[in-house]
Order: C-alpha cells, then sequence, then structure tokens
C-alpha cells in the first residue's frame, strides 16, 4: 500500500465534501477578549463569537491570580500521575471545592472532560457485573467512546424521549444493573433533557444516573452548579459529570458523586491513573473560578441577557435559528458548503470569528454556525455581526424566517 496516497485520498474526499476542518490560528487577548488576533493568511483582528469560554473566565483576574500564585509556589508540571507524587494541594483543594459545588460527598479529577466521561463510563460500565447502559442518541463522543470501551450492553434511546427510555428499562429486569447516560444541555442544538422524570424512570426501574452537565457548569443554579443545581435535583443524580474548560475557563474534567463511587473510579480507570495530573496551576485557576461564580450571580444575568438580545435581533432581521431554553444559538444554514463559505467571509471581511459546524459534528443537512454570546460581546459586537449574517444571507440566497416558514 502507498501510505502517503492513502492519506491523500481520504483527506481529498473529504475536502470534496465541504467536511475538511480547517483550525483559525488565533491569539487571545488578555483584558479584552472576545478580541483575539488571527493569524492565518492575513494577520487581522477578530471578535470570537464561537467559543467556550461562555463567561470570559479564562481572562477572570481571579483565576489568573490564583495561576500565577501556583506557578510561583509549585513550578510548571505536576510532575507526576496522581497516584505517584502528582497530587499536589492544589489538587485536594479542588476536589474539595467541586463536590460542594454539586453538594456531593467526593469529586473526582480528570486531565480533560473527554477522559472523565470516557474514563468514568468505561469503568461503571465495564466492572458492574451485567451492566446495560441506555445511552441518549444524541450523547457527545467522549460518552459514546466510554460506554463503547466498557464492553457492556447498550441501548440507545431516542433523544430526550422519556417514552422510548420507559420502554426500553421496562424491557429489562428490574434486578439487572442500569446507568442512563445523558447531558442536561445539549451542545449543539441547546436543548435541555427532563432531568427530573429521568430520575423518576430510574427510580421506578432501579437504575443509577449519570448526567453530562459540562455546558452547563458555571452556568446554570444560584451557584452555578448546573441544571440539576436550578432545578433542585443534584441529590437525585448517581453522578454528575463537568468540564473546567467551558464555562470555567480553565481545563480539566471530573465526575462528582457518593464517596465510595469516586472512590471505585479512581481506584479502577486506567484513564484517571496512568496518566500525569494537571498542573497545580490549573488546578488553582479552576477552584478560583469556581469559587468565584459561586458567590456571583452577574455572570450568569449577564451572559442570558446577551443571549437574549443576539437571538431578538435573528429574529428582526429574520436569520433562522434553533428555539431552545439554553445560551446556545444554533443559527442554521444546513449546507457545508455555504456553511464554511459564510464562516470565511466573516473572517476575512468582517473580523467575525465562528467556526462553521458540519458532519460528523451535526447529522448531514443540518450544518450550522454555532453562535455562543458571552457577557463581554459589547452591543457594538453584536450590532457588527447581525449586519454582517444579513448580508452573507441576501449574498448566499438562503431563506429568511417568514419565507421558510411557508
Ligand atoms: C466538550 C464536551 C466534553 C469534553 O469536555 P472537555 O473538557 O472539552 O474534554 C464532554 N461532554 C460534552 C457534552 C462536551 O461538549
Amino acid at each position: 500500500m502507498n501510505y502517503q496516497d492513502f492519506f491523500k485520498g481520504a483527506l481529498t474526499e473529504l475536502r470534496d465534501q465541504g467536511n475538511y476542518r480547517v483550525f483559525a490560528d488565533l491569539e487571545r487577548h488578555r483584558g479584552s477578549f472576545p478580541r483575539a488576533t488571527s493569524r492565518g493568511a492575513q494577520t487581522a483582528d477578530v471578535t470570537i463569537w464561537c467559543s467556550n469560554d461562555y463567561l470570559g473566565m479564562g481572562q477572570h483576574p481571579d483565576v489568573l491570580g490564583a495561576m500565577h500564585d501556583a506557578l510561583d509556589r509549585c513550578g510548571a508540571g505536576a510532575g507526576g500521575t496522581r497516584n505517584i507524587s502528582g497530587t499536589t494541594h492544589d489538587h485536594v483543594l479542588l476536589e474539595a471545592e467541586l463536590a460542594d459545588l454539586h453538594g456531593k460527598e467526593a469529586a473526582l479529577l480528570f486531565t480533560s472532560g473527554y477522559v472523565s466521561n470516557w474514563a468514568a463510563l468505561g469503568t461503571l460500565a465495564g466492572r458492574i457485573p451485567d451492566c446495560v447502559v441506555l445511552s441518549d442518541a444524541l450523547n457527545h463522543a467522549s460518552m459514546i467512546e466510554g460506554i463503547r470501551h466498557s464492553n457492556a450492553q447498550r441501548m440507545i434511546w431516542k433523544h430526550n424521549d422519556l417514552e422510548d427510555l420507559e420502554a426500553k428499562l421496562a424491557r429489562l429486569p428490574l434486578d439487572q444493573p442500569k446507568l442512563i447516560a445523558f447531558e442536561s444541555v445539549y451542545s449543539m442544538d441547546g436543548d435541555i433533557a427532563p432531568i427530573a422524570e429521568i430520575c423518576d424512570l430510574a427510580d421506578k426501574y432501579n437504575a443509577m444516573t449519570y448526567l453530562d452537565e459540562v455546558h452547563a457548569v458555571g452556568l446554570y443554579g444560584p451557584r452555578g452548579g448546573g441544571v440539576a443545581e436550578q432545578e433542585g435535583l443534584m441529590d437525585r443524580l448517581t453522578v454528575i459529570e463537568g468540564t473546567l474548560g467551558k464555562a470555567f475557563g480553565v481545563m480539566g474534567g471530573y465526575i462528582a458523586a457518593s464517596a465510595e463511587l469516586c472512590d471505585f473510579v479512581r481506584s479502577f480507570a486506567s484513564g484517571f491513573i496512568f496518566t500525569t495530573a494537571v498542573p497545580p496551576a490549573v488546578a488553582a485557576g479552576a477552584a478560583a473560578s469556581i469559587k468565584h461564580l459561586k458567590s456571583s450571580n452577574a455572570e450568569r444575568v449577564a451572559h442570558q441577557a446577551k443571549v437574549a438580545e443576539v437571538r431578538s435581533e435573528l429574529d428582526r432581521i429574520g436569520i433562522p435559528h434553533v428555539e431552545n431554553p439554553s445560551h446556545i444559538i444554533p443559527v442554521m444554514v444546513g449546507d457545508p458548503v455555504k456553511c464554511k463559505f459564510i464562516s470565511d467571509v466573516l473572517l476575512k471581511d468582517y473580523g467575525v470569528y465562528i467556526q462553521p459546524i458540519n458532519y460528523p459534528t451535526v447529522p448531514k443537512g443540518t450544518e450550522r454556525l454555532r453562535i455562543t454570546p458571552s457577557p463581554v460581546h459589547s452591543a457594538a459586537d453584536i450590532a457588527h455581526l447581525i449586519g454582517a449574517l444579513g448580508g452573507l444571507w441576501e449574498q448566499c440566497q438562503l431563506a429568511r424566517m417568514p419565507m421558510a416558514a411557508q
């Protein structure tokens, strides 16, 4: 086999389908985020409209102060796995902060949210005898990979469909171990799971629940504990999983659960045991971010206000976007080539950075621009974005809402 030809061929196919991914080479500006320098073919200042640093915590003075302090106290890396010299006091404090955030006995830190899902689901489903995983059809790749890796039996239930979930649960013996895996805010459509009803079904059929709150922690609930906190449901969930890399603005992932469950995953998960711990400065920064958002609601209020403003401006000029109760605004284009074209022109001609979201991240035909407003976007930023999108909608002959409705 000619290996190079094989690689080239596969990439050409991806390009032809409009699904080839190109990085935006960015340099974020501390103190003026969402501003960044784009270092592509030409260097230009851009405004980021697709970041998961939803609240701008990646530049918060408390977070940067804690990171600088830890760096000066402890140096750069953790120096080992958690078991072999890599557990620093900052890791211990962060896990206590996370357990408290979710009202759980314990929390366990991983190098990323992806790894936390992969390792925790893989270990729980793989080691509980005869465990069946009931997995929402739109679960994130990290959950799917963890479940697959566990080799446990899995049943995929229709997205957010309680009837389908119940039908599948009812088919299983009541005493067979079951784990229902789902998300609160789904990141591409921005819809929210019926958490209380899923917990009711879990009680009825004697199942554990595993909730990915990656797109909700920091953003919802009086202390940023997520949608489950907002709805008063945290104690009903067996496992709450989250990231420190999105609204908390730093990096890392975790689960929060009972002391025994966390200790079990800590003791058996390869993806926890055999990897170097996150740097102490990262742990300290994340802890500072969580601590701040536990006591400050201002960021969450401003965030929701900006989201509402962008939605109403899109409505005013008739640009179709998916209605949902969250902070994610999916503007539907429905064509991978046009989606990429619009994104390219936005960046090149308007200094607006919105990454196109194409297959396989979303189903074919639902290609979209996923807009994530933050408290640090100004009214002028919004006006500029709306003007640019309006012009491009015209140019690409995309339907406006009143027409689309017909
Ligand atoms: C981003 C994401 C993850 C992974 O979290 P990272 O910290 O980025 O690795 C897990 N679940 C969902 C739903 C996500 O969107």
